[in-house]
């Protein structure tokens, strides 16, 4: 993990002392390294510098303002799927040319938001998408800028809840529509046709996918050539792969290479939405060890984070690696981490060869990405603290959650005593 080390055997993000930083914010609490973050979307943007991409962060892998700031800050564009997103980008100053809006359900206020902020285009997933949007813009006397998501039918090789592009999934137009698609679009009034695009899963490590998608999208895109509908860009997505365990790196530099060997003469702007790829490895979840027991089998320890916080062990079967925060030279047990949730499926990492007593902190790594933008309320859990370490400085990026931040939303019941609320801590 890139922006965490040990030093003088306390682990640190940067130069801040993690224990420093839990007694200071609290646990459960992700931080996250600013340093890393940038030194990924460098890494990014240096691989592809022959295509001069336009690299469109995908704003749902972490959506904290800091983070967004610091990465428009760098040139980012963003990827968005929902208007919930537009608003947090709009509101770190994104310049709206570099927007584009994904996701297989945009509704009308989210498209007439789309539309009045005037952003780059609209990744539209189905006929009857984009006659909606079609229709809307009409109706506002502009035109929507769009390029059909098409499904190349790829094995991503990955687990299959993020696997995207296979035929059977619910996203994007089946390449055998494309060009059909593609003719109604022209037609359309309210449609200015730009661009073609693909997003065939998450956490892909192998080049194999990217390459076969690759091959796919460009007859595709001569095919259409042909008969006369020229595409100004091509955005090939994102799921670059990242280091969880033993994962290869992410041959971003061959993609890259294939990319531009594939794409020859052709005169097309390259967009990437990376999310995983930039965040995941720059943040931790910290969390303390309330208590441990011991059954037959098993040893358990019982920390203040859980599946609310981080679903990913729960959903997707992830492993993510538990450091001690305290290291340790001769770890003899081996624990199974979990939350307090009342849920078997509650558990942040399994068989871990760690020594752990209650009060210790331990580091959940690669936590950076679909960790706190995926979190939850279940349990009645207020969501965690983050905070954004830069050097040997710490900023509180969002202040952890309430019980009153809870029930704000609900109907108030005049019966309930709000007495004891405020006596209860954070979660
Ligand atoms: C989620 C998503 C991404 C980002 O995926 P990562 O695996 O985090 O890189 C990019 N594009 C679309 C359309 C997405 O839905």
């Amino acid at each position: 993990m890139n922006g965490f080390n040990y030093q003088e055997d306390r682990l640190h993000c940067e130069d801040y002392p993690l224990d420093s930083l839990a007694k200071t914010y609290g646990t459960p609490c992700f931080v996250y390294s600013a340093s890393a973050m940038t030194a990924a979307y460098q890494t990014i943007k240096a691989a592809f510098e022959c295509q001069n991409p336009l690299i469109c962060y995908a704003v749902k892998a972490n959506s904290n303002l800091a983070v967004l700031k610091q990465l428009c800050d760098l040139g980012a564009g963003f990827d968005i799927v929902s208007g919930g997103e537009l608003i947090r980008v709009l509101r770190v100053g994104a310049d709206p040319s570099k927007i584009v809006f994904s996701g297989v359900g945009k509704q009308t206020d989210e498209i007439e938001a789309a539309l009045a902020a005037k952003i780059k285009c609209f990744n539209v997933e189905s006929e009857a998408e984009l006659l909606h949007i079609a229709a809307i813009a009409e109706r506002l006397d502009t035109k929507a800028p769009i390029s059909l998501r098409v499904n190349p039918d790829v094995d991503p090789k990955t687990h299959p809840y993020i696997s995207t592009g296979l035929k059977e999934s619910k996203f994007g137009v089946p390449m055998n529509q494309a060009l059909r698609l593609y003719t109604k679009a022209q037609s359309l009034t309210g449609i200015t046709v730009k661009g073609i695009d693909i997003h065939i899963g998450s956490q892909i490590t192998q080049l194999a996918p990217y390459l076969d998608a690759l091959d796919k999208m460009f007859s595709l895109i001569d095919q259409l050539s042909n008969q006369g509908i020229i595409l100004e860009h091509f955005d090939i997505g994102g799921g670059m792969g990242v280091r969880y365990e033993q994962e290869p790196d992410f041959p971003i530099d061959a993609l890259s290479d294939a990319l531009q060997q594939k794409m020859a003469d052709r005169k097309l702007e390259i967009i990437l939405e990376p999310g995983r790829y930039i965040v995941a490895n720059a943040g931790i979840l910290l969390t303390q060890v309330l208590y441990t027991k011991h059954n037959e089998s098993r040893a358990f320890a019982v920390v203040d984070a859980a599946m609310n916080d981080l679903i990913r062990p729960a959903l997707y079967d992830a492993v993510q690696a538990v450091l001690p925060v305290i290291a340790q030279t001769n770890p003899s047990e081996r624990f199974e981490i979990v939350g307090p949730i009342c849920e078997s499926g509650d558990f942040l990492a399994k068989d871990c060869l760690i020594n752990l007593e209650s009060g210790a902190l331990v580091a959940l790594a690669s936590a950076g990405a679909y960790g706190m933008s995926m979190s939850s309320n279940y349990n009645t859990r207020g969501r965690a603290a983050e905070v954004l370490v830069d050097g040997a400085a710490a900023q509180l990026i969002r202040r952890r959650e309430t019980i009153e931040d809870l029930l704000a939303a609900e109907t108030n019941l005049d019966t309930v005593t709000r007495a004891p609320l405020a006596t209860i801590s954070a979660r």
